[in-house]
């Protein structure tokens, strides 16, 4: 892997363009037959996760000394974006795997570092355990709560989803500080994967079935206070990156609708005018609209990206972009979800048996739900415009 010749321009184009003829191999290789597997309940990138470990990709973000290439969320983008050309399943397992790495650099103390960090380069993952059903989308809220038993945690906690569940080899768990009664008061913990308390569900769900996102259990987990990371409770999505590089990888799915689109329109004649699909105007105007929404969104992308390495470089909290980034988020999601619809009717009847429209047609809808979820982000987003408080907590009754 030869990143470290790239002379590091995060303003430059050729920059971004190189980081992205390094990785595509890589993702054409491994990603790309990994995504043509027929979908089950077993699937599961592992392969691709490993080849990106080797050479560095899953430490995208992490600085040398903890193994990592040290490209900043404009180096997490491209590969999420790479990675979602081709299988969103994929693109969100490296997302989530980096988001949790975050915690672990950004928040976590040099033990930490040492014990989780350095493993990614020979194929550990990672990934965030948070929403409960109990409380939804309000991901800021968690019901569950750790126990306390001298220098250790005891966890007893019910995840709705978790993307990697049962396959993870860590987790950052989110859950309400042990005491206490306050529930903004959340603590993270980093809990070995290969601890015997941990159970998942099969992911069952319309799409990104590669992904394993299904309800994940911890009984009687037992976690030391080493392991206990001191990150600011409220928002760690957004406190690691994570939404950005999540978003990233829906970049990649409306990219990768686009090609498969205009691969089918132009190889499909109708023989009575001896006539491709591309020499249809109303077709051609609906892929002009996909593409112009995606150079938009990749330029707001990229921009993120660099607005959110300089925040890292100065030391200081991602916090300040949450809602930009939330905004990206219903776009980013929006555009992967339309592009595909685009896709759909394009590819007419042979768009809606078994194959590639009608799979990115059903995972693109995949994050649309996904923290923050669109409505509750439209909800924020407008009574920040406002100037209304956010109003994030009411206990129940
Ligand atoms: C593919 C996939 C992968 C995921 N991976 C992970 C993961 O790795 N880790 C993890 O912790 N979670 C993960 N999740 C969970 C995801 O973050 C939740 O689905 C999300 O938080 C929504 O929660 P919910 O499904 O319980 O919906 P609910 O919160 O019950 O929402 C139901 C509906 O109500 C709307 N709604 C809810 N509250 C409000 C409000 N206050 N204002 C306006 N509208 C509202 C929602 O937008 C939605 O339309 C994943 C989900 C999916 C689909």
């Amino acid at each position: 892997m030869s990143v470290a010749v790239i002379e590091k321009n995060k303003y430059s184009r050729a920059y971004i363009e190189e980081i992205r003829e390094i990785v595509r191999p890589i993702i054409e290789n491994v990603a790309k037959p990994f995504a043509a597997i027929p979908e089950n309940e077993e699937k599961f990138p592992r392969e691709i996760l490993q080849a990106l470990a080797k050479e560095g990709w899953s430490s995208v973000t992490l600085p040398e000394k903890w193994g990592g290439l040290d490209l900043g969320y404009v180096g997490l983008s491209v590969v999420a974006e790479e990675l979602g050309k081709v299988d969103a399943s994929t693109g969100l397992v490296y997302a989530m795997h980096v988001g949790a790495a975050q915690v672990i650099n950004i928040f976590g103390n040099d033990d930490q570092k040492k014990r989780w960090l350095l493993p990614i380069r020979e194929g550990s993952i990672g990934t965030f355990a948070v929403s409960e059903k109990a409380t939804g989308g309000h991901v800021w809220y968690n019901v569950s709560q750790a126990v306390q038993d001298g220098d250790d945690y005891i966890l007893n906690l019910e995840k709705s989803f978790t993307t990697s569940g049962g396959q993870s080899d860590f987790y950052v768990v989110q859950t309400r500080t042990a005491g206490s009664e306050d529930p903004s008061d959340h603590s993270f913990f980093i809990v070995d994967g290969h601890d015997e308390g941990i159970t998942s569900k099969p992911w069952k769900a319309l799409g990104v079935k590669g992904n394993c996102s299904g309800p994940l259990k911890l009984e009687n987990v037992i976690v030391n206070r080493r392991d206990l990371v001191p990150a600011p409770a409220l928002d760690i999505l957004h406190g690691t990156g994570a939404v950005l590089g999540l978003n990233g990888v829906w970049l990649g799915v409306a990219q990768g609708a686009l090609d498969a689109t205009l691969d089918y329109v132009s190889k499909t004649v109708h023989q009575d005018f001896n006539k491709s699909l591309a020499n249809y105007q109303v077709i051609r105007q609906k892929l002009a609209e996909v593409k112009i929404r995606i150079s938009g969104l990749r330029a707001w992308q990229y921009d993120l990206a660099r607005q959110l390495d300089e925040l890292r470089e100065s030391n200081q909290s991602l916090i300040s972009y949450a809602t930009e980034v939330t905004e990206h988020k219903v776009q980013a999601t929006e555009l992967a979800d339309y592009a595909a619809r685009i896709a759909m009717d394009v590819a007419g009847g042979y768009g809606y048996i078994e194959g590639v429209f009608e799979r990115l047609y059903r995972d693109a809808r995949g994050g649309i739900p996904m923290a923050p979820s669109n409505n509750i982000a439209r909800d924020q987003i407008g009574k920040s415009l406002v100037g209304l408080p956010l109003e994030l907590f009411e206990e129940g009754k």
